[in-house]
């Protein structure tokens, strides 16, 4: 079946490539294959499934709505109100009577093209600045902001306007220094860009980044770089818009990662574990000051997803009442004691990440190149111990953990084990 079904499907399919297996079923932070085999998954739908495969009152709650009607365009329903009430009440207090929501659908990437086009309007400027390895979707707009060279469709490569800077990855320092000497010369080079009349480049429209690149991989920003950047989008009033469609939804530790960076943006991507089911919905939330694009300015026929509003409303009940943000600030912290350790090994870089969110980044141990070859051989046996993951990052040298928000402490440990015998063994 895995080979007839691989066959007629599009060269362009992606998981299946490193993960040659068919899904069965699925519950909690386990998938079945058709053979029978049980694997920790810590991909989880490319981290959509915050609270796991099935979880019974997601499921219960979305077959409810099921029996009532299932699209509702973007007219006003109870489960879209539900949705909207729940997802505001999770912003920073400051923050929720000053935002909106707009409807987008049904990708981050078609909440990514919705957030440059509502601030284009906004200023009536036309650049956008985004950051080396960034990803903001696989849309004609989404992949022209894409930092991450290796993804881009050859179409969206030379997409004028799109004006790229250097990020905050200090463990391949972008401008080549070493990391103690650092003085946070990435964003000092943008604020003098953007305050420089004759730099050449005109004010942009906004500012869009990721506080945790995802697939560029796993690279939590520095507290110092975002707070800069925001003041100075604030100075020359630039919209900053953070893309949380991975880091959104408790994915770090609380709702919103920018929340860990003491900032208030102007505009919020938000997609993937939105529903906490799969099923599709993405969203802007942005201050209403934005507010001035035309009735019809960013349409969709799929915008009015009934089952993921009744299930997104009820997953952030599940989050509160489970507490679920302090289990996965808990979780981090035990994935990063038993993980941190394997930074000793000459073949790994570094280890990182917030939360639910991980990355081992792997190099070559002569050279310091990027490993891409033993994330991939990773990859390859933990699959064969039981263990789904993903890789990423430039070159593919990083392993990417992305769990349920609900697995246990015990689950956890075991997905760490079967990591650290590996990664350990690679040149042993
Ligand atoms: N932005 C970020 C930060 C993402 O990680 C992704 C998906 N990996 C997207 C945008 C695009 O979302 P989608 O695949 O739903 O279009």
């Amino acid at each position: 079946m895995l080979a007839r079904q691989q066959d007629r499907e599009s060269n362009a399919r992606t998981y299946p490539r490193h993960l040659p297996m068919a899904i069965d079923e699925a519950h909690g932070s386990f998938v079945r294959d058709m053979d029978g085999n049980v694997f920790i998954d810590c991909l989880a739908g490319a981290g959509v499934l915050s609270l796991g495969h099935n979880h019974p009152e997601l499921i219960g709650i979305a077959a409810e709505q099921l029996g009532r009607f299932t699209h509702g365009l973007d007219f006003p329903t109870p489960a879209k109100e539900a949705f909207i009430e729940a997802q505001l009440s999770m912003l920073p207090a400051a923050l929720q009577d000053r935002m909106k929501i707009h409807f987008c659908g049904p990708t981050g990437a078609n909440a990514v093209d919705a957030a440059i086009k509502l601030c284009k309007t906004a200023t009536g400027r036309s650049d956008v600045v985004s950051f080396q390895g960034g990803f903001h979707g696989s849309s004609a707009m989404g992949m022209a902001l894409t930092g991450l060279v290796q993804q881009k469709a050859p179409v969206a490569n030379g997409m004028p306007g799109v004006h790229f800077f250097p990020y905050t990855y200090c463990s391949r320092c972008p401008l080549g220094l070493a990391r103690d000497t650092c003085s946070s010369n990435c964003v000092a080079y943008l604020e003098n860009t953007l305050r420089d009349d004759l730099s050449g480049m005109t004010r942009p429209a906004a500012v869009i980044l990721e506080m945790v690149q995802g697939e560029g991989g796993v690279i939590p920003a520095t507290l110092e770089f975002v707070q800069r950047l925001r003041a100075i989008t604030r100075e020359l009033a630039i919209p900053l818009i953070v893309d949380e469609v991975q880091t959104g939804c408790g994915r770090t530790g609380t709702w919103f990662a920018f929340e860990q960076y003491g900032i208030e943006p102007d505009v919020i991507v938000a997609s993937k574990a939105l529903s906490g089911i799969g099923t599709p919905v993405a969203v802007i939330i942005y201050d209403r000051a934005l507010d001035k694009w035309a009735p019809g300015a960013h349409t969709g026929t799929f915008r009015g997803n009934q089952l993921a509003f009744a299930a997104g409303a009820e997953a952030v009940r599940i989050v509160r009442r489970d507490g679920i943000l302090e289990q996965v600030q808990q979780r981090g912290r035990q994935i990063e004691s038993l993980l941190k350790p394997l930074e000793a090994l000459p073949w790994v870089r570094e280890v990182r990440g917030r939360g639910m969110m991980w990355g081992i980044e792997f190099q070559d141990p002569d050279t310091g190149k990027p490993g891409g070859d033993l994330a991939q051989q990773v990859q390859d046996e933990v699959l064969r111990k039981g263990l789904i993951l993903e890789t990423g990052g430039r070159g593919g040298c990083v392993v990417r953990l992305l769990p349920p928000l609900n697995t246990t402490e015990d689950v956890v440990e075991q997905f760490c084990r079967i990591l650290v015998e590996t990664v350990g063994a690679l040149r042993g």
